[in-house]
């Protein structure tokens, strides 16, 4: 028997299945819907901190925001939500943007439609409960999607947020290790302001993913992602970048 009739069945459902994990997991796939995976001008960086609010970070990230003009999103947890609600008001009244990323962050790739809903409707009361308006942006934990979350996404008025670079903050490594992993965003930054104009018009900015909490409790340590900040603000305004919300990320772009 041609060795094909038998072999290309099992190669057509290895691509399914790959095709599949791609999906899932690849931050700029489209396969399970469209999602927002840079910013519209390469002079537009916009970072993004999940897994909070957290007491023991987030007051000093936002003062060194502050410190920098910096402006982020902030992904949040529900439960630490209700834990810290008037943290999660701060972020908005410092004028920073505020989106939902589950109640209890589990990988919804394995959950059922309902489970899935449940988990983004409680997140998003939880954050309209504290700062008295509707989030828009949404990021599903460990960026892993399945077809039904879009649906439940977009039903609560949401755009999902991905992005192009997770340096991995959440790592037991040296703040200098950290400070190297985001080094992409200098590189990058330097091609693209590098005074050719099509490459402006045809903009696509980072989106950094970055941790001002952890997942598994409230209080976690992130003193060296505040280092590993405090480091490259200075220099990645220099090179002409601004740090925006993602609402302004997607905002037309000015010339
Ligand atoms: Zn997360």
């Amino acid at each position: 028997m041609n060795p094909w009739i038998i072999e290309a069945p099992v190669a057509a459902l290895a691509a399914a299945a790959g095709l599949t994990a791609y999906g899932a997991a690849h931050p700029r796939a489209q396969l399970f819907g469209r999602t927002i995976c840079r910013t519209n001008s390469p002079r537009k960086l916009a970072i993004t901190f999940d897994d909070g609010p957290n007491p023991a970070i987030t007051p000093k990230l936002l003062d060194l925001l502050d410190r920098h003009a910096a402006q982020a999103t902030f992904f949040l947890i529900g439960q630490f939500v209700r834990e810290c609600p008037d943290l999660a008001k701060e972020l908005v009244t410092r004028g920073h943007a505020v989106g939902n990323h589950t109640e209890l962050h589990p990988n919804l790739f394995w959950l059922n439609p309902t489970k899935v809903r449940v988990e983004l409707r409680l997140c998003h009361d939880a954050i309209k409960g504290a700062i008295a308006a509707s989030p828009k942006w949404f990021r599903p934990p460990y960026g892993m999607r399945n077809p039904w979350i879009a649906p439940a996404a977009s039903e609560l008025g949401y755009r999902t947020v991905m992005w192009t670079l997770i340096p991995g903050d959440w790592q037991e490594k040296p703040a200098e290790w950290l400070i190297s992993r985001m080094q992409p965003i200098t590189e990058n930054a330097r091609r693209k302001l590098a005074g050719r104009p099509q490459s402006v018009v045809n903009g696509t900015g980072d989106i950094l993913c970055l941790h001002d909490g952890s997942h598994r409790q409230l209080n976690a340590d992130r003193t060296r992602t505040l280092a590993a900040l405090e480091y490259w603000l200075p220099r990645w305004r220099d090179l002409g970048l601004e740090f925006v919300t993602i609402d302004d990320a997607v905002r037309t772009p000015e010339s």
